[in-house]
C-alpha cells in the first residue's frame, strides 16, 4: 500500500479503537495513527519495484502530502496544549531523551534495510513501539495500532514481509499488488472513516463538556 492509504488506515484504526474524548485526545490517536501507519516504510527507498508487479513507488507530491498532514497535527497538537507535546515537555528528563535518540537510531537503522524487513518485522514493531512509549506515553497506543494495520495491510500484498526477522523468510497472502484498485478503494474507505469518527467523536466530547 501507498503513504497516504498507510496513514488514513492509521489515523481510522486509531480513531476506532481507542475512541478518544476529547479534542486535544483526537489529535493524539490521529498524530499517532498516521504516525505509526508511515513509519514501517521509512525503509521503501530500497524498494523492488519489480517485486511487486507494478510501479510502486510513491509520487512526491503524495509523500510532500504526508509529510504536511503528520507536520499539521503536531503544530494542531502545540496549539490544544494539552496533548502529546505538552506531555513531553512536563515529562521531560533522561528516560524520554534516551528514547527520542533510539527512536532516532531506529529510524535510521530502518531507512537503511531491505524494504520489507527490519520495520516490517514484530522486532522492529516492538522496538519503535516501546520507544515512542517511553518518548511519549499517550501517543504510544494509537502508534502501535497505527504499526498493526500498516502490517496488516501489506501481508496482503504479492510482495512478502519478513515478519520474524532477522529470520529470512517472507509471509504475505499475495491477493492485490501495493498499488492498484484496492489501495485505492482502501484510502478512500479509511479516509471517509476518519472524517466519520472525527465529526462523531468531537460533537460526543462537545456534548459531554455541555
Ligand atoms: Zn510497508
Amino acid at each position: 500500500m501507498l503513504g497516504k492509504t498507510h496513514i488514513t488506515l492509521g489515523m481510522a484504526s486509531a480513531l476506532i479503537l481507542t475512541l478518544p474524548g476529547s479534542a486535544s485526545a483526537v489529535v493524539t490517536a490521529m498524530a499517532g495513527g498516521a504516525l505509526g501507519g508511515w513509519m514501517p516504510d521509512l525503509d521503501a527507498r530500497h524498494r523492488d519495484k519489480a517485486a511487486d508487479k507494478v510501479r510502486v513507488r510513491e509520487p512526491i507530491f503524495g509523500k510532500i502530502v504526508n509529510a504536511a498532514c503528520i507536520a499539521a497535527f503536531l503544530v494542531l497538537d502545540l496549539v490544544l496544549g494539552k496533548g502529546m507535546c505538552r506531555y513531553v515537555v512536563d515529562h521531560w528528563g533522561i528516560p524520554p531523551a534516551c528514547a527520542l535518540l533510539a527512536l532516532a537510531i531506529l529510524a535510521y537503522l530502518g531507512s537503511q534495510t531491505e524494504h520489507r524487513s527490519f520495520t516490517h518485522s514484530f522486532l522492529g514493531m516492538a522496538l519503535f513501539c516501546a520507544a515512542v512509549w517511553f518518548f511519549c506515553r499517550p501517543a504510544a497506543i494509537p502508534f502501535t495500532i497505527g504499526y498493526a494495520s500498516h502490517l496488516t495491510a501489506d501481508f496482503f500484498n504479492f510482495r512478502g514481509l519478513q515478519l520474524f526477522f532477522p529470520l529470512k523468510r517472507k509471509y504475505s497472502l499475495k491477493k492485490c499488488p501495493s498499488n492498484g484498485r484496492v489501495n485505492q478503494i482502501l484510502f478512500w474507505i479509511c479516509l471517509g472513516l476518519t472524517v466519520a469518527a472525527v465529526t462523531a467523536l468531537l460533537a460526543i466530547a462537545a456534548f459531554a463538556a455541555g
